[in-house]
């Protein structure tokens, strides 16, 4: 078996599409979206992603104000340039560009983001909401999982929800932003979900439980971890990682070997990504349409209600 290649770059293009047409017809309640984002110091991957986030904001027509701080900035600072983006009414959505430098901690400046403008969903509150299945927004990457998944399973023929009701999904990565959340959107799809980490490896178990899964979700920061033998063939799997090698070539953490098992595989570079930075400026409408009492369209069907 060959696996199908999930296209990320596709379904991001066709995910800012959507968001696109819901502007136009939320402009008409006076909806208007702004991003903000904060780079601290001169990262140049961070300062990549900043270009792409304006180009892809502006494109949409949001207003966006970058807010640069020296590497150096007193953690004060830094937490009350979040606090002027707060008060700020032409911003919806605030995003802390990573990395952040060692003596700024990130989850103080997290918390301190207002919780109906943290569209990574990253404020306790949030964290909770979602927790609870009541999201207010959904963190990006694994909400662009989900999002990747009903849309192959819909263009290959197949209900979301009825495969969802049967399906053993299997996580690996428990970690705040990625793994523990992307657990909490399978549950809530009804999926039966196992959730696997770092001990469940050293314990030996890691391909005994990812191999009985219908769905392989892999979250984890290790390199080719999820190799072809740990999957079932005919298995969905869904990459998270993300690494350069030092030959300059960039991986995730599943094999790309697992193609000739699997039945789709989202590659690296090119599936889980794009669709993550498209989800981030989608929260910012779906956070503008909160703030004017508006019920977004974003968002909705994946995990809201
Ligand atoms: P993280 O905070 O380092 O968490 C990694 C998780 O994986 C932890 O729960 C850890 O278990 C588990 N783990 C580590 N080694 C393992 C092993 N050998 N077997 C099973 N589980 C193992 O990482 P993260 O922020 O969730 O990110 C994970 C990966 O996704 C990274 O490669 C990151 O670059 C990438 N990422 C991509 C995007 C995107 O948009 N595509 C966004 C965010 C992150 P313990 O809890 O036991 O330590």
């Amino acid at each position: 078996m060959s696996a199908t290649i999930i296209d990320g770059r596709a379904l991001a293009e066709r995910l800012r599409r959507s968001i696109d047409e819901e502007l136009q017809v939320l402009r008409l309640s006076e909806v208007a979206p702004g991003l903000a984002t904060v780079l601290v110091g001169d990262d140049p991957a961070a300062a990549a992603y900043e270009r792409h986030l304006r180009r892809l904001a502006e494109g949409l027509g949001y207003h966006y104000v970058c807010e640069r701080l020296p590497a150096a900035v007193e953690p004060a600072d830094a937490l009350a340039t979040v606090g002027k983006l707060n008060a700020d009414p032409r911003v919806t959505g605030i995003l802390l560009l990573r990395p952040l430098p060692a003596h700024l901690r990130h989850a103080d400046l997290d918390a301190t983001v207002d919780p109906r403008k943290d569209i990574e969903a990253a404020h306790p509150t949030n964290v909770g909401l979602l927790a609870l299945g009541t999201p207010r927004f959904l963190p990006s990457t694994p909400a662009s999982c989900f999002y990747a998944l009903d849309a192959y399973l819909r263009d290959s023929g197949r209900e979301p929800s009825a495969f969802y009701a049967r399906a053993l999904v299997c996580v690996v990565g428990r970690s705040s932003t990625v793994g523990k959340p992307a657990q909490w959107l399978a549950l809530q799809r009804d999926a039966t979900v196992i959730a696997c980490h770092s001990r469940t490896d050293a314990a030996g178990r890691l391909g005994e439980l990812t191999r009985l899964a219908d769905v392989v979700l892999v979250a984890a920061g290790v390199p080719k971890l999820l190799r072809p033998e740990m999957v079932r063939p005919g298995a969905i799997v869904l990459d998270v990682g993300f690494h350069q090698l030092p030959d300059g070539s960039i991986v995730g953490d599943v094999d790309p070997r697992v193609a000739e098992v699997a039945e789709a595989l989202t590659p690296v570079p090119g599936g889980i990504g794009p669709i993550t930075d498209v989800w981030l400026v989608g929260n910012a409408l779906a956070a503008a349409a909160i703030a004017r009492q508006v019920e977004p369209r974003f968002g909705s069907g994946t995990a809201r209600g």
